[in-house]
């Protein structure tokens, strides 16, 4: 089977390392001229509604995407030429975030307090109603933190507003939360579903640094595989998708969802029976499920700016190394290192040893998710 991806970073390149061995081939179209996912299949460099780029797309028996901002118009006129999955209602609906915030809400799911603001006037009457500290986002085209800004105070208020005025914006309350999580899961055109285990996370600066398959209290596995089974079957989705959640006390609040595999769930790749990217393709192939139950613990680091040397690492045991070949720039992902171990106790064993990989208090904060365990 021949699957069609629209962007070439390294979530396609992830897609494409775990379909070769099923003996799909991918076409991956990307306007960059050095997109990562390029060597590993028929790379077509141009623009989303390139129309040789359409039509070599239209002739895969599936098409998907590795970012979430694509075009709604280029998706519908593929749409009625190939199965896109997930289908464009789907991306459309995590690509604003009042709209994914409303979507929540409707489903019944919990989301900290949030309002749409338009105006300088709605900033404050917004921040007067949620309080302070709040954040203020873009609501469209925002990642890893970018376009987005904390606010504690008034002069907070001007300066956000002069950054980020021009767009449509949200506010949202700051959640105290006790820690971050991720629920990954996949779901096929006829319905079957299957959940990862919960991914604890941790970001600093809105950008993802550590996450893995470490224990979270017990109760919400299954609550947030309920909240993730609402939104998909909601959407009629097919694929995989990640929800992005808030563990506060015992209540989970609905942060973001992404209609695509996610950096929270890359320890699947060594860490579960099946990754979330050999899934996903199964999913979009009409194939059916692999177990996603996971293999020991995991824990992955990311790699942000530069790559560090592998060496030293490599001799860590159960340390897997990705590098995704990307040109090193301030704050870009350019890859990721998981590390495997047989239980909890294994791994805080050696999880001392990513000393120089991950910042001293992410260190810390692994070693005491590992002790909850
Ligand atoms: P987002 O782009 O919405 O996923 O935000 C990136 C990260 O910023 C989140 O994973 C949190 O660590 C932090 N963050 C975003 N929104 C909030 C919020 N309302 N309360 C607390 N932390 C937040």
């Amino acid at each position: 089977m021949k699957v069609g991806i629209l962007g070439g970073g390294q979530l396609a390149r992830m897609l494409a390392l775990a379909g070769v061995p099923m003996g799909l081939e991918f076409v991956i179209v990307d306007p960059k001229p050095d997109a990562c996912a390029a060597g590993l299949g028929r790379f077509v460099q141009a623009d989303y509604t390139d129309a040789g780029a359409l039509d070599e797309l239209a002739a895969c028996d599936c098409v998907t995407c590795d970012f979430e901002n694509v075009s709604a118009d280029a998706l519908e006129a593929l749409a009625d030429r190939v199965a896109v999955r997930p289908s464009a209602v789907a991306l459309a609906a995590a690509q604003d975030r009042l709209f994914e915030k409303n979507r929540f809400a409707a489903l019944g799911m919990d989301t900290a307090g949030y309002a749409e603001v338009n105006s300088r006037t709605d900033l404050g009457s917004a921040v007067e109603r949620l309080g302070v500290p709040a954040v203020v986002k873009t609501r469209r085209m925002g990642y890893d933190g970018k376009g987005q800004m904390v606010l504690r105070d008034g002069e907070d208020l001007e300066l956000a507003w002069r950054a980020l005025g021009e767009h449509a914006l949200i506010v949202e309350q700051w959640v105290e939360f006790d820690f971050e999580c991720a629920i990954t899961a996949v779901r096929t055109a006829d319905g079957d579903m299957r959940c990862w285990p919960l991914s604890r996370t941790w970001h600093r600066d809105g950008i993802l640094r550590l996450a893995g398959s470490l224990a979270v209290p017990g109760g919400l596995q299954a609550k947030a595989e309920a909240l993730v089974r609402r939104l998909a079957e909601d959407l009629d989705y097919v694929g995989g998708l990640t929800l992005e959640l808030f563990a506060h006390g015992d209540r989970l609040l609905a942060n973001e969802f992404a209609p695509r595999v996610h950096n929270s769930a890359h320890w699947t790749i060594e860490g579960a029976v099946c990754s979330q990217f050999e899934n996903h393709l199964r999913a979009v192939c009409g194939l059916p499920l692999g177990a996603t139950e996971a293999r020991g613990m995991a824990a992955m680091v990311n790699f942000i700016g530069r790559m560090p040397a592998p060496e030293a690492w490599l001799k860590l045991p159960g340390l897997h190394w990705h590098d995704y070949g990307k040109a090193a720039r301030e704050g870009r992902k350019v890859g990721h290192a998981t590390l495997n171990a047989a239980d909890s106790a294994a791994l805080k064993s050696l999880a001392p040893r990513l000393e120089g990989l991950l910042d001293a208090d992410l260190l810390g904060e692994l070693d005491s998710a590992l002790g909850e365990g």
